[in-house]
Order: C-alpha cells, then structure tokens, then sequence
C-alpha cells in the first residue's frame, strides 16, 4: 500500500461534499488584478467567504486563449465547494480514461481509469472543458456573488505598503489587501520579488496548439474510434508529445503538439506554425498524422515554468496563479493550482481575527503554498523527461513500468502521475483548506 502524505489522508476521511469555507471574521476590501482563471477562481473563494471584490483587468473584453483545459479532480472538488456545479455541468465532459500510446504504433503503453476510479479515489471527477466555457462559468458566479469585474483597467503600479494601484489613466484604487493575478508577465512579481532574477525559464519546449472538426474524423473509420467514447490520449515519443481529447459535449476534438524549441518566441513566425507542425510529427502513428492533417489552423505557443520564489507577499499586496508559479502543462495543473491558491488564501482570510494580523495570514498562505506549488512545478518538468525518452533501454525500461498486465485492470507502478497512486494521492488528493487549517495550528 503506497503512504500516503497525512493531508491526503484527511481529505479521504472528510465527507465527499464539503460546505463552503467558513465565513470571514474580518471582512476586507479586496482588489484582484487579473480575470484569468486564476483571478476569477479567487474572487469567487473570496467572496463567498464575505470579503468584498473588485477585479481589474487590463483587457477591453474578457475571454481564454486556446481550446481545451483539463480540470484534474483536486481542481474539481473546490469548485464543487465554491457552488461552481450548476455553471460548470452543461459545458464539461468527463473522460473515461487516460491512455498513453507509443509514438508510432499508437500502440498503449499505459491506461488509467478515470471513471468510476477518480470519483471513488478522489472525491470529485477528472474533467475537460473548452477553456472559454471554463472562464465564463467562473466569471457568472463571480457576478452572482456580487464581485465587480472593471474591464480595460490596466494596472501599472502597485504601493504595496499602501495598499494601492494606480491604473494606466492615472486615476488610483486602495485597499485592504491586492490580490495579484497577473498571469506569466506579472508586473506584481517583480514588486514582491524585489531582485532582478529572470521572472520565468524557457523550458527547451513549445507546444501547438489545434483543434480539429469532428465531423471531418467521423467520416474516417480509422480514426473515428477516438470519438466513440470521451477519452484522453497521449502519443508519447523522442522529444515530443501529443496530447488530445474531446471538449464541447464532443463536437471538438482538442490537440496539444509539444515539441523542442528552445528559441526566442518573438522570432517565431506564426505563418509557417501549420507546416512546421506537420513536419515535427513526420512518422508518427498514422491515423494520428492523418488527424494532424485535418488541422486547418494552429498557433505555436512557448512553454515556460516560472522561477521557484522565496516570497509571494509584501505588505498589502499577494501574487498567486501564473504570476507565482508559471509550470509546464505535463501535469495538467497551472490553473488547478491558481483554484488551490483561492481556496487556501480565503481559508487563511477566514482565520483573521483583526485586521493587524493580515502578514502573519499572508505568511501562512505563503508557508503552505509555495511547497505544493514548487512541487508541482518540479513534477511537470519530471513528466517532460519521462514522456520524452527517445527510443532505447530508459524509454523500454519507463514502458515496462508503466505496462498493465492486462489494458484497463492491472496497473504496475510507475514514476508517473497517471499510474502511480502514490503520486496519485499527492496530486489529486491534496487538500488546499485542510494544509492551512494544519499549519495554522501549528504556527
Ligand atoms: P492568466 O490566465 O495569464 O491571467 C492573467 C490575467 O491578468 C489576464 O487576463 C491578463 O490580461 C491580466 N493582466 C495581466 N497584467 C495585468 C495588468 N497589469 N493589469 C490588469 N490586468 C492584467 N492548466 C490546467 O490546470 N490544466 C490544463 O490542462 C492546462 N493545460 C495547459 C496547456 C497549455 C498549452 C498551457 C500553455 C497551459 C495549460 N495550463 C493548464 C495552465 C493554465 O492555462 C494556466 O496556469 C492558467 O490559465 C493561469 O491562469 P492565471 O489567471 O494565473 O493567469
């Protein structure tokens, strides 16, 4: 039996459906930069808890970048916790399954059970969604909740002593506390930072990023089975992964083509992005070029993973999401983490007794945060040398780990987050509130 972290175990003993976070003592005045999943997820835990929330964001309109996400189960039962079911249900599909497949066989290497095992193991289901069904969900129940969202509001100062920001049209804003969520660019970042260290590290990898007609692989028998049944499938190679799945209750079928470069991204040029994806994944499984083939757009996007920070506060002011801990997308958890940070900073908020203790809250925030995210960080660059093995004894040896004795029953275990359930536990079974309720304690 794998051991599991004692947070882990609480989580397993605490009922399936858990009431919202306690109500706020000390009720604060509270921006938020950034309505990016992250920012909105926030204001959502926040408000509910009964803190007041106006969210500034630079952009005229709101809106995601790119098609599918995936909503990993520790995700899933916070957003459970923070009301989010009736406006996520109509837009989420639930795969049964996640099979890793060899590179030019498509032959599987390793399957996981998401369904029924997730719900049973986890609490909460493994989901994928379009991106912008994702955000407008959040931003409807951030509404309902009463938070303001003032759009074409860019921030470009922040007085963290102060408590204030001063916007691109000069007029200024205070409060008790600044959230910032200000994604991978964070210009709170560098403010909370206060050093000149690099804000974020190429990682050598960009990815692709497509989805495909459905209607167009339906008339193909030979790839028409990956429609059949809700699944995620990862072809795995030298260098280079596919990741797809469908989103849009089936209707899309959602793409990610991560592949090496380690090049400047703003000498990229978008133009040639489709033919130089073609040509990346030359000599694949067939039907999985023929589905490439039937991409008709694609944008090439950089992967970055942000520097591990000492601090993510300084006085009023508290970066979290991307602007805290930019990861690779290899666990599916940038924005399941942004959900945990919401969660964890209203459940530190919630334990204010007066509003002279906000640092050591923010320290606590920071205290339980900043581990889990790193971790997670450090996990999702493992998973881009695991996945990556070029042909040879390592790649023999991870397959041999991760091979079921029989598809679909048997699972040996793997240094793998997919087929290990120790890792398992560690990253779906984690429990945000449960981490700042221990470390409350013992401070
Ligand atoms: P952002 O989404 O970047 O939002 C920041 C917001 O702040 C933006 O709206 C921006 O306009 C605004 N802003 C910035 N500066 C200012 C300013 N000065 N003033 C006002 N507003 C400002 N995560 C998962 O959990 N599951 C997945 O399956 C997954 N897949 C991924 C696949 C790929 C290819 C990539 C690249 C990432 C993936 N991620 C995934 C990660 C996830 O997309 C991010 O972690 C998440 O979107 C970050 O949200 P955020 O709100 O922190 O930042």
């Amino acid at each position: 039996t794998p051991s599991y972290p004692s947070n882990c175990l609480a989580f397993l003993n605490s009922p399936p459906t858990v009431q919202p976070s306690q109500t706020a003592h000390v009720r604060l005045n509270i921006i938020i930069v950034g309505a990016g999943l992250g920012g909105l997820a926030t204001a959502i835990a926040l408000a509910s808890t009964g803190h007041t929330v106006t969210i500034y964001e630079q952009a005229a309109e709101l809106g995601e970048v790119g098609a599918g996400i995936q909503i990993p189960s520790n995700s899933t039962r916070l957003l459970s916790r923070l009301g989010l079911d009736p406006y996520l249900e109509k837009y989420v599909t639930e795969p049964e399954t996640i099979s890793f497949r060899r590179w030019e066989s498509g032959d599987i290497i390793g399957l996981t059970k998401l369904i029924p095992n997730f719900r049973e193991t986890f609490g909460a289901p493994y989901y994928v969604i379009h991106r912008a069904n994702f955000h407008s969900a959040l931003h409807e129940r951030a509404l309902d909740l009463g938070v303001s969202v003032r759009l074409a509001a860019r921030v470009v100062k922040y007085d963290s002593q102060g408590g204030s920001i001063t916007l691109a049209d000069g007029t200024s804003a205070s409060a008790d506390l600044i959230v910032a969520a200000d994604g991978v660019k964070s210009i709170a970042r560098r403010e909370v930072d206060g050093s000149d260290r690099p804000p974020f590290e190429r990682t050598g990898f960009a990815a692709y990023r497509a989805t495909v007609d459905v209607h167009k692989m339906k008339a193909d028998p030979e790839i028409s089975w990956l429609l059949d049944r809700p699944s995620l499938n990862i072809w795995i190679g030298n260098q280079r992964h596919v990741m797809t799945y469908t989103i849009g209750a089936g209707k899309s079928f959602n793409m990610v083509l991560s592949h090496p470069d380690n090049t400047d991204p703003s000498t990229w040029d978008q133009s040639t992005a489709l033919s130089d994806m073609k040509r990346e994944f030359q000599g694949w499984d067939p039907r999985l070029e023929k589905i490439i083939t039937m991409i008709e757009t694609t944008i090439k996007w950089p992967l970055v993973s942000g520097t591990p920070l000492p601090r993510w506060t300084t006085g009023r002011l508290v970066i979290l999401g991307d602007a805290a801990h930019a990861m690779l997308p290899y666990m599916s958890q940038g924005a399941a983490m942004a959900v945990e940070d919401g969660l964890a900073l209203s459940r530190t908020l919630s334990k204010l007794t007066h509003l002279s203790n906000l640092p050591h809250a923010l320290q606590i925030f920071e205290k339980v945060r900043i581990p889990r995210a790193t971790k997670m960080q450090e996990a999702s660059l493992l998973n881009g040398k695991l996945w990556h093995f070029p042909d040879g004894p390592l790649q023999q040896a991870r397959d041999k780990a991760m091979r079921p004795e029989t598809v679909g029953e048997t699972f040996a275990h793997s240094p793998n987050q997919w087929s290990d359930p120790a890792t398992q536990m560690w990253a779906y079974g984690y429990d945000a509130e449960g981490e700042v309720e221990r470390v409350w304690k013992e401070e």
